[in-house]
């Protein structure tokens, strides 16, 4: 049998490609994400109520890797890129039905020109199509004795510094509020590969329209420059 969903709403976040988005939701919470609902789903009847909730249920498609297919055993980095285990044992992006589930917190409802949700903490790509939106319930939901496999407890974080460059770019009156500790947060995450160590190399990640340049050696990112 086949079922049809189609979005009922589009995100817009700023995380313009998938290198550097972190890799679960409220691993960074600087992120300024948006959910625009889209008609005609976008009418303040649809979402009476949910204000009162402080945390909602995103359910996505990983709209940008779905032509790749699925494999039944999938390398999570939280394994160092090597080991393998089931798809369905992972979070992995390469899915047989290729849904996405996040936990965001809810910031705020406006329903002033269509509905509009303000999130914080989400791990979602600019443009990522929505089909369904619950609120979270505490007291089902909330299981502090459950245990998290192979990814029980937080991953580490590196430590944040900026060159003298970069430190004079952010002075830029048109950078987005909150931008600098937008950096720090994605790049505390460590966004390499997990088999990549190389203390020279230069990575980008693109975050909002600005690409910010960067390397990792040890436990340390050095943010380069920010470029337009
Ligand atoms: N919390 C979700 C997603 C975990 S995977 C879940 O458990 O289902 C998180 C990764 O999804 C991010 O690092 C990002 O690279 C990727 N991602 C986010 N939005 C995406 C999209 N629209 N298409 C493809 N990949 C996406």
């Amino acid at each position: 049998m086949t079922y049809l969903f189609e979005p009922i709403g589009v995100i817009r976040s700023p995380y313009r490609e998938k290198f550097g988005i972190p890799r679960q939701p409220s691993l960074v919470n600087a992120a300024r994400v948006t959910l625009e609902l889209l008609p005609p789903y976008n009418q303040p009847d649809a979402v009476r109520g949910l204000s009162e909730f402080s945390h909602v249920w995103i359910s996505f498609v990983f709209h940008q890797t779905m032509d790749r297919g699925w494999q039944p055993l999938v390398r999570p980095p939280r394994l160092g890129g090597n080991a393998k285990v089931g798809v369905f044992a992972s979070r992995s992006t390469h899915r047989p039905n290729p849904l996405g589930l996040s936990l965001v917190e809810l910031k705020g409802v406006n329903t002033v020109n269509g509905v509009t949700l303000e999130l914080a903490g989400a791990d979602l790509l600019d443009g990522t199509p929505v089909v369904d939106i619950k609120p979270y319930i505490p007291f089902v939901e909330s299981r502090p004795e459950a245990v998290g496999g192979f990814v029980d407890g937080p991953p580490p974080q590196l430590r944040v510094e900026w060159s003298d460059a970069a430190l004079a770019q952010l002075r830029q009156p048109d950078l987005p509020p909150g931008f600098a500790l937008l950096v720090e947060q994605v790049l505390a995450q460590d966004p390499r590969p997990a088999y990549q160590d190389d203390p020279e190399r230069v990575y980008g990640v693109s975050l909002h329209c600005y690409n910010v340049k960067f390397k990792i050696g040890g436990d340390c990112a050095t943010v380069l420059e920010i470029l337009q």
